[in-house]
């Protein structure tokens, strides 16, 4: 049994202004410019908390031939441009051609990738590779939990797999189940039938979190419905809201073995869970100064989840509200992490360790996030930036903040990095030696993924009401192409 991979990951905020170009997936995705497949992909995933490390697990597990053509990914901002699709793709699809004959292949998506050309870009990619491998070869897609699925998708793949978790954590685990179920339909053991509701709702990143109540207890109900005879698997796909498209919104899967009408109704059922809870669904927002004084007397760290600012989902994240606002407050033991701003790191480095400049920091991308922070500044440390992931999260993967200057104003600090990266482990501070736990107010550009590391820090997390591209407030963006007859646009539902 021969079984092909391939990937291409991209979350799109289609409300950010920097498109995403190829330069951007041949930095992320350290394969080189050539985005090197076989080996490289082999040496860098194997043994990481991925879904090409649980490929690789699972195929040594059942015994076939995996071969890995190509996986590439790029950090979330604005619109692939047209040439990167057509580029990628091309290369994706010519490396499958030349792979052929194969009995199956693992399609490593995201779900929530738009093009210049292509508002549902996973469903133009697997038509692409279906006109190359037919109709009957066993497609196995995996796709994040922020995933914005259309029936072309569904009706284009033989099975879709989705993440369970938020943060995301199960990712060697849906890269393992995806090789076992392509191994039990090339075996001719399984029969797959897939159902798929796209529902009326739309949800945003605090509350998709499925560390907390109500997703917590709906994904252990969705554990114990996939264990019903018959059923193959079942996803729920939280959606990705910052993307002004058609598809946009929660939708569920559920592959039965053989029998459409299982998997229909365990759909329908697990769909009416999550419209039961729609309203709690929906985040209560916290202002910064609020978050100040709440930390001020509590007795261990607060965390203000800053996700309006969140490169994980296609913002700057060289924002300044939060930071500017501690400043103004001379808020005592506040921490900032992170704010990209590869000049500001400059400066820092020539200054050295214990230099004093005047700088001119963050609020260069766009005029959403606040202005740029003027201020004399301490430089306290200074890093490369290099650092293996250690959390659940990504766990063993490495990368880098590029240089990166830790810089002290008043009684805040804030880490300024050179590269857009969403600061979710501790390892990523520890580069300039910050242990969080020193200090009383955390503000982290990340809506949700901190929690798997730098949650159990804190004593309390909020989510912070700050203006910018990934603010969880649907009143906040002018949306064009989402059905507006959904929940809560349409609060009347
Ligand atoms: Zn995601």
């Amino acid at each position: 049994m021969r079984i092909l991979s391939a990937g291409i990951q991209h979350e799109t905020n289609t409300f950010a202004s920097t498109l995403t170009t190829t330069a951007d997936f041949a930095r992320d995705s350290h394969l080189g410019n050539e985005f090197a497949g076989g080996d490289a992909i082999v040496a860098r995933y194997q043994g990481t908390n991925t879904i090409h490390g649980g490929y690789l697990e699972g195929a040594a597990d059942a015994g076939f031939e995996f071969v890995p053509l190509f996986n590439v990914h790029a950090c979330p901002a604005g619109m692939v441009t047209r040439s990167c699709f057509e580029e990628l793709v091309g290369e994706m699809i010519s490396r499958i051609t030349a792979a052929l004959p194969a009995n199956g292949i693992l399609l490593d998506l995201h779900g929530a990738m738009v093009t210049e050309e292509f508002e549902d870009a996973e469903a133009e990619i697997v038509r692409r590779v279906r006109e190359v491998v037919g109709e009957t070869m066993p497609i196995v897609v995996t796709l994040d939990l922020h995933a914005n699925i259309s029936r072309p998708l569904v009706q284009r793949s033989t099975v879709i797999v989705g993440f369970d978790t938020y943060p995301h954590v199960d990712m060697g685990d849906r890269g393992r189940e995806a090789t076992r179920l392509i191994k039990r339909i090339v075996d001719g053991g399984v029969q797959p039938q897939q159902a798929f509701v796209q529902m009326p709702l739309l949800t945003v990143p605090p509350m998709q979190c499925t560390l907390r109540e109500p997703m917590a207890g709906i994904i252990e109900r969705l554990n114990v419905l996939e264990q019903r005879p018959g059923i193959l698997t079942a996803t729920i796909a939280m959606g990705f809201p910052f993307a002004d498209i058609a598809c946009m919104g929660v939708s569920v899967l559920v592959t039965s073995d053989g029998d459409m009408g299982v998997a229909e109704a365990a759909a329908d059922e697990i769909a009416s869970w999550l419209w039961d809870v729609r309203t709690a669904l929906q985040p209560d927002l916290v202002t910064v100064e609020k978050a100040m004084e709440i930390a001020a007397v509590a007795a261990g760290l607060v965390i203000l989840a800053d996700g309006s600012d969140n490169p994980g989902g296609g913002a700057p994240c060289d924002g300044t509200v939060a930071l500017q606002a501690m400043i103004d407050a001379d808020f005592q033991g506040g921490i900032v992490g992170l704010i990209v701003d590869p000049e500001t790191v400059q400066q820092a480095v020539v200054a050295g360790v214990g230099g004093v400049i005047d700088v001119c920091l963050g609020g260069k991308t766009d005029t959403l996030h606040g202005e740029s922070v003027v201020a004399t500044v301490e430089v306290l440390a200074l890093s490369d930036g290099e650092y293996v992931y250690g959390g659940a999260m990504a766990q063993g993967i490495s990368d880098t903040l590029g240089p990166t200057a830790l810089l002290k104003i008043g009684g805040v600090q804030v880490i300024v990095s050179s590269l857009r990266r969403q600061l979710i482990d501790r390892n990523m501070a520890a580069t300039v030696g910050v242990d969080f736990a020193d200090f009383k107010l955390l503000v982290l550009k990340s809506a949700v993924h901190f929690r798997a590391d730098i949650g159990p820090l804190a004593e309390l997390i909020l989510d912070a009401d700050t203006p910018g591209v990934h603010r969880p407030d649907f009143s906040c963006f002018d949306y064009k192409n989402v059905r507006q007859d959904a929940y809560p646009l349409n609060a009347e539902c």
